[in-house]
């Protein structure tokens, strides 16, 4: 039997957000999400959806169905000739996912809502503060108590604020055209990406006769309240790419800065930031809504374990010591990627080229790059990454770990913890026994007789 010491209150119904009150709500936490806007979101936004990010929905059942409807990349064109080949990833999905940010939304808005979250719209947070025992939370019309509060609520989190927390960092790049456009003759590669010294471009479909442009002219730097016509991208994609793919109605056409920053700390005593909330960067690598999940996976079982009583002492701390180091990773890659982008003399490109392509040519550095941008290689130094392993009858870890809790691997025998803990045999078995994490992330490894318990 779960028994409960509080609930949670999440700060905004984006993707982090909504993974996290789903998990909170499968765990049978009360968790009420509170959200500014009074209708769900039709933007695209985010549009690429990387491997981890795709096992991490697969642990929640929802991979196959987001799949299904998007477009496959197996390999990613960085620069030029220089690719990075995601097929070979060990993993499930060994590819980045082509896929618009609101049905990721909204897949992970029906699971939440299907386990019992509440979600409250038109509620817009204007401050908070704490006590030993619990945050209060203000609103225009109100005010509400909570346990534990999670600011997902967006990169001018009103959490972050509240809390005191700066948001240090810079603008990397200033006056980026997106638009959602139809193509009468679309690029052969499924990503089209170039840049020639004084512009990129990328082009990419949705998979439904959509397409997303990406562009940005270092000619034409204005603020993000100018208008984007069509003939603007048109124009600079044909400088980029030799020709414009018959660029013609846009459903969409919105411009925009992207800044690189990190707060110093995603967790000040009964509040934690994630997602945006927590850290921002270039959008190059399609790394933004990734990352967010990726902190929502990390924290949803902590708190959950915390609430109902079970969690050690300082597990909720594992989750900026391990979530941290991710961002800073994140915002140094994804930072190094688009100032080679934009490298501007013509020796410069080319050295980049050369080297690019000599360096992605070693097996260890392709394997470490496709690992750091598809997020498979990202472990925790405590917890790598366990990989999904077929277990008896033909089920796989990912999808015991569906049942929201740790996972333990073992041909033996095991009885305690029921309601924490699923026990799964593995196809083969090897003596050694896996804790595996509701994340899956490995725990704890060793025979079953050394088993610690949870
Ligand atoms: C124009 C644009 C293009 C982008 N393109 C890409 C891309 O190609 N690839 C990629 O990976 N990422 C991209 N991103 C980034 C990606 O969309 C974000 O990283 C992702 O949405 C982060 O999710 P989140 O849940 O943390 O925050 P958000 O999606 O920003 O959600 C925050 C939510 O909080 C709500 N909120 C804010 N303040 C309050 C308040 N005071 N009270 C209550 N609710 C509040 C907001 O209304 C919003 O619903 C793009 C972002 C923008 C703006």
């Amino acid at each position: 039997m779960r028994w409960q010491t509080g609930n949670v209150a999440i700060i905004g119904a984006g993707p982090t957000g909504l993974l996290l009150a789903g998990d909170l709500a499968q765990a049978g936490v009360p968790v009420t999400v509170y959200e500014r806007r009074t209708e769900t979101s039709n933007l695209t936004r985010a549009f690429g959806v990387h491997a981890r990010t795709l096992e991490i929905l697969d642990a929640r059942g929802l991979a196959e169905e987001i799949v299904q409807g998007g477009a496959r990349v197996g390999s990613l064109r960085l620069f030029d000739r220089v690719r990075l080949d995601l097929s070979r990833l060990p993993s499930r999905f060994p590819f980045l996912l082509i896929t618009p940010q609101y049905r990721v939304e909204r897949a992970l808005e029906e699971r939440a809502v299907k386990h019992g979250a509440t979600i409250v719209r038109g509620a817009r947070l204007t401050g908070l503060r704490q006590d030993a025992d619990r945050v209060t939370l203000d609103f225009p019309d109100r005010t509400q108590t909570a346990s534990f509060v999670v600011g997902t609520d967006g990169v001018h989190s009103a959490v972050r604020r509240s809390l005191g927390l700066p948001f240090p960092g810079k603008a990397v790049l200033t006056s980026i055209m997106l638009a959602d456009v139809r193509l009468t003759d679309p690029p052969e590669d499924v990503l089209a990406v170039n840049a020639v010294g004084d512009a990129f471009a990328m082009v990419a479909p949705f998979g439904d006769g959509w397409f997303r442009v990406f562009a940005w002219d270092r000619r034409h730097q204005v603020g993000d309240d100018t208008p984007i016509s069509i003939d603007e991208l048109r124009e600079v994609t044909r400088r980029v790419h030799g020709t414009d793919f018959g660029l013609s109605e846009a459903r969409w056409l919105s411009r925009f800065h992207s800044d690189e920053r990190q707060a110093p700390h995603y967790r000040v005593g009964r509040v934690f930031l994630a997602g945006d909330a927590a850290h921002v960067h270039s959008p190059a690598g399609g790394q933004g809504m990734n990352t967010g999940l990726q902190d929502a996976a990390n924290l949803s079982w902590k708190l959950a374990a915390t609430v109902q009583g079970w969690g050690p002492e300082g597990l909720l701390d594992t989750y900026e010591k391990e979530r941290h180091p991710v961002g800073k990773l994140v915002l140094r890659s994804s930072g190094a990627l688009i100032r080679m982008a934009m490298l501007r003399s013509r020796p410069a490109r080319l050295a980049r080229n050369t080297l690019g392509s000599a360096l992605l040519s070693l097996p260890a550095v392709a394997r470490r790059a496709t690992g750091v941008i598809s997020g498979i290689g990202i472990g925790y130094p405590e917890a790598p990454r366990v990989p999904d392993i077929p277990l008896h009858d033909g089920e796989r870890l990912y999808e015991a770990l569906r049942e929201g809790k740790h996972v333990l691997v073992t041909g033996g025998s095991y009885r305690a913890y029921a309601d924490r803990l699923r026990v799964a045999a593995p196809q083969q078995d090897s003596g050694v026994a896996l804790l595996v994490r509701p994340d899956g992330h490995l725990a704890w490894k060793g025979p079953l007789s050394g088993f610690p318990g949870l």
